[in-house]
């Protein structure tokens, strides 16, 4: 490298130095965004759905696809974009031990590519992208399309198109573009090559999360976009006191059913349970979102169906597909309840001791026994192992037994210690039995139920 170059870079602002070189005049623009935002960049337009990679052939000629990744490469040129930040099923990713890895794009036919562009998302060290892009006609008669394992492309036919490395903008969504070029492109190309290079991640998970590639034939018309455009509908109570947004943006196929099946439920369930849980001092939230959300909802946690946090609930798209006629409405009232719960001075309850297995105990409480008492969802078959504090619905089973036979109220009773403080003594206080003496009341009747 010559004496000057240093010298050079170190006047360049610093996204010059890491990012790119770019070849045969190419130019290599790069987009990050940390939001959730469908690829909205600056400096790279939004990923491509009719562009001339979408009928192409993609090939891996190095590594192998992790069993994990999406029907790949196939997700590559879909048009379509995962549905959040840790979506292994929406994204192509080489395997562990793959190191570089090499992936063949045959267009069918030489077109004079104008840009390339590549596209990636992930929440932890998978999302930035390190890769060289070579093109070839594939008409050189030293043209190999596999220049074999390690083997310079250069030398079978290949042309250098560009390089990119958007490491060290963190975890989000990357974009890359490649363009330019003498004429104004990248040239008479028939054949891509994509060398890539993991990133380097201490635990060894280093391989990019690959979105989308795109290729942009020259000569082709104007290109459709992926839509960035929210679907939200707002609701309101029939009282005009609470109003909810329904965000439908990544699953449209749901919106029609929610809006019909789910949205009714919460509008008259909202009202009855915020009633439920009253008390002095304490005000549930007045408006809330619900978000139908693809893929993994809490990444590193499949099978998670929902969760609320914040006065936001998020729903499994897939859950709800698959649960229209089971658990789906069911599972928004507990998490509605979880709204309720939550006041105005934030999560309180964590504060205030209040134990995880009361929060959830109340919202299936409410679920099962007030909401679907039909569907039996909380019916115990085992009454020896019962635990009054195994949360969940055998908590609400013995929340309902306590409704039943002791605190009319117990709901709203629960809720107040969300301000003055949770503890075992107040069962006491409100029963003249100790937890443990409850429990064991409990178990007797159930025991006895089930011999009947
Ligand atoms: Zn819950």
């Amino acid at each position: 490298m010559p004496l000057s170059k240093p010298l050079r870079l170190s006047v360049l602002p610093i996204w010059y130095a890491l990012v790119s070189a770019a070849c045969a005049d190419a130019t290599v623009s790069t987009g990050y965004s940390r939001s959730d935002d469908s690829f909205k960049f600056e400096s790279v337009p939004s990923p491509a759905i009719d562009d001339a990679a979408a009928g192409a052939e993609f090939k891996i000629i190095g590594g192998s696809a992790d069993p994990n990744a999406g029907k790949s490469p196939a997700v590559l040129h879909d048009g379509k974009i995962p549905g959040n930040d840790d979506d292994p099923a929406g994204n192509f990713f080489f395997s562990r031990d793959t190191g570089k890895g090499r992936l063949l794009i045959d267009l069918g036919k030489v077109i004079d590519v104008k840009s390339v562009a590549t596209y990636s998302w992930h929440q932890g060290g998978r999302a930035a992208q390190r890769y060289t892009l070579y093109s070839s006609e594939g008409t050189a008669p030293d043209f190999k399309a596999d220049p074999g394992e390690g083997a310079d492309p250069e030398k079978s036919g290949w042309r250098l198109a560009g390089k990119v490395d958007t490491s060290g903008k963190g975890p989000g969504q990357h974009g890359a573009e490649i363009s330019g070029g003498k004429d104004g492109t990248l040239g008479k190309t028939r054949y891509l090559l994509l060398e890539t290079q993991p990133n380097e991640d201490p635990s060894g998970f280093g391989q990019t999360f690959w979105s989308e590639i795109d290729v942009i034939d020259a000569a082709a018309p104007e290109v459709k976009r992926v839509s960035v455009e929210k679907i939200l509908d707002t609701f309101q109570t029939d009282d005009g006191k609470y109003k909810f947004v329904v965000d439908s943006t990544k699953s449209p196929d749901l919106r029609e059913w929610f809006e019909q099946k789910v949205v009714p439920e919460v509008k008259i369930w909202y009202p009855k349970i915020v009633d439920m849980l009253a008390v002095p001092g304490y005000s549930s939230p007045v408006s809330f979102s619900l978000r139908l959300q693809e893929g993994v909802i809490i990444p590193g946690n499949r099978g998670i169906p929902a969760y609320a946090s914040g006065g936001n609930i998020v729903v499994s798209s897939d859950f709800l597909r698959s649960q229209q006629k089971g658990e789906a409405v069911g599972c928004v009232i507990h998490e509605i309840v979880h709204i309720a719960q939550t006041s105005d001075w934030g999560n309180r309850s964590r504060r205030r001791g209040v134990p995880s297995w009361v929060v959830e105990g109340v919202a299936d409480y409410i679920r099962w026994f007030l909401f679907e008492p039909e569907s039996n969802g909380a019916v115990i078959r085992n009454p020896d192992r019962a635990k009054y504090n195994a949360s969940y619905r055998v908590t609400a089973n013995f929340f309902d037994w306590v409704v039943r036979h002791h605190v009319k109220h117990l709901p709203q009773r629960l809720n107040a210690t969300f301000s003055t403080g949770y503890k075992d003594e107040l069962w006491k206080e409100w029963t003249g039995k100790t937890v443990q003496e409850l429990e064991a009341d409990w178990k007797k009747s159930l025991a006895e139920s089930a011999k009947k």
